[in-house]
């Protein structure tokens, strides 16, 4: 991509009532525009990033058996009504033209609507278990949306439900969930905490929340320095500086942001919603189900708001929304657009600064902001050593390359 035809631009100063990092280093760079209070758009570069989590999202639930499809976002009440989620204060509402009101919710969480999906297919034990995910936008009337995209009004989510037999084999698929989870946050370049939290409606009366440490969350842990169990304040005995329960490791407070939620809800929709099985005596069950979330959108932001400097955002490798940020400076020209050429042939995504009306440090500046890993200068003076000047996003020094290396080196 080349910058002079980007249609966004940098920003020198982020939006005055956007105070949270993640929303400031997003707008700034151009990934993503504010159009509302926890409204955003997401710009062709956030897209990119996005997409980028996405297809790790993907390999992650399809490796664990996961089938990808989309429900709609306009939920009918005939839905929410029977498990009594229709009516509560999360919804954002819609009213159809002939009606007088609403009668269909923006999707905010889509249990019951895959609950009757499924309630069509499923009729015997030879029928489970399975599990199916959508990326999609949600909507939630959230009364506090100030802290950019870590928590939006409307948001991105990947939310996974599953469908069982037995408790047994709800408890197996949960447990593989977890090591899905744990890969999925490790490859966007965050370390992950399972944390065992409150909330949950089935047997056990617990949930699992994926933590990522940052002063900016909302949520405080307690974390096992040793083996990294850990428990949410909401519901833990434990406080600073106690002894691990599993390892006898030490225990500190912190804060930290949740980018993924797992619970079981055992037969609670299905017997709402007619979801039965015969077992092998043809006698009916309801189906047991987990739920299994990651916020999309609030994982880039944590990624922002634990990966940054004083100058921008500090992408890891794999989400970061180019591989390469290639400078064009004077007399440079042609030797710069020949390797944006070589590069793009070979499939290494580059974005390039052609633009002819910047000056170096304005450059260097936007490089650092929008924070692709590694910068790549070609200048009068590389040109001439037949070379580029590399530079690493998270270090200081630069390397002087021969431009055949450069190439070879990326592939
Ligand atoms: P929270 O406790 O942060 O309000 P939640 O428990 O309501 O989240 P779930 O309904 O389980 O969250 O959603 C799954 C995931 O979606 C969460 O773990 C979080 O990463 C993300 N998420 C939830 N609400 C928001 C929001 N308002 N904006 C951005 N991401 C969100
Ligand atoms: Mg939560």
């Amino acid at each position: 991509m080349r910058l002079s035809q980007l249609f966004t631009k940098t920003l020198k100063e982020a939006p005055a009532d956007e105070l949270a990092i993640n929303a400031q280093l997003l707008i700034r760079g151009g990934f993503v525009f504010k159009n509302s209070a926890g409204v955003y758009s997401y710009l062709p570069l956030g897209l990119r990033v996005i997409q980028k989590i996405n297809n790790i999202v993907r390999e992650e639930m399809n490796a664990i058996g996961g089938q990808e499809l989309l429900m709609p976002t306009l939920v009918e009440k005939k839905y929410m009504e029977p498990t009594g989620r229709w009516n509560l204060d999360v919804g954002f509402f819609a009213k159809g033209i002939n009606d007088q009101e609403a009668s269909f919710v923006m999707g905010w969480s889509h249990e019951e609507v895959l609950t009757v999906i499924a309630s069509k297919f499923v009729s015997s034990y030879k029928d489970l278990p399975f599990a199916a995910y959508q990326i999609q936008n949600k909507f939630r009337n959230e009364a506090r949306a100030k802290s950019g995209l870590l928590r939006g009004r409307e948001f991105m989510m990947k939310d996974m439900y599953s469908f069982h037999s037995s408790d047994a084999d709800l408890a197996a698929f949960y447990e593989r969930s977890k090591e899905a989870y744990t890969n999925v946050f490790e490859r966007c370049g965050l370390r992950s905490y399972c944390t065992l939290a409150g909330g949950g409606v089935f047997t056990e009366n617990f949930t699992h929340e994926f933590q990522v440490l940052s002063e900016v969350g909302e949520d405080t842990i307690f974390l096992c320095t040793g083996c990294g169990y850990a428990e949410n304040i909401e519901i833990s005995k434990l406080k600073d500086g106690d002894t691990c329960p599993k390892c006898n490791g030490k225990v500190v407070e912190k804060k930290a942001i949740e980018v993924g939620n797992i619970f079981k809800y055992g037969p609670k929709y299905s017997e709402k919603l007619g979801l039965y099985y015969k077992d092998e005596n043809g006698a009916d069950h309801p189906v047991i189900s987990g739920a299994y979330g990651i916020g999309i959108g609030r994982l880039m932001a944590t990624v922002v708001e634990t990966s940054n400097d004083k100058d921008g955002i500090i992408w890891p490798e794999n989400i970061a929304p180019y591989k390469i940020h290639l400078i064009m400076l004077p007399g440079g020209e042609e030797a710069s657009q020949k390797l944006y050429r070589e590069l793009s042939e070979k499939g290494i995504e580059v974005l390039f600064d052609d633009r002819d009306d910047k000056t170096a440090g304005e450059k260097f500046a936007d490089a650092d902001l929008i924070g692709c890993p590694l910068r790549v200068v070609v200048s009068k003076k590389t040109v001439e050593k037949n070379s580029v000047e590399t530079k690493e996003r998270n270090k200081k020094e630069t390397d002087l390359v021969p431009m055949d290396k450069l190439v070879s080196g990326m592939l």
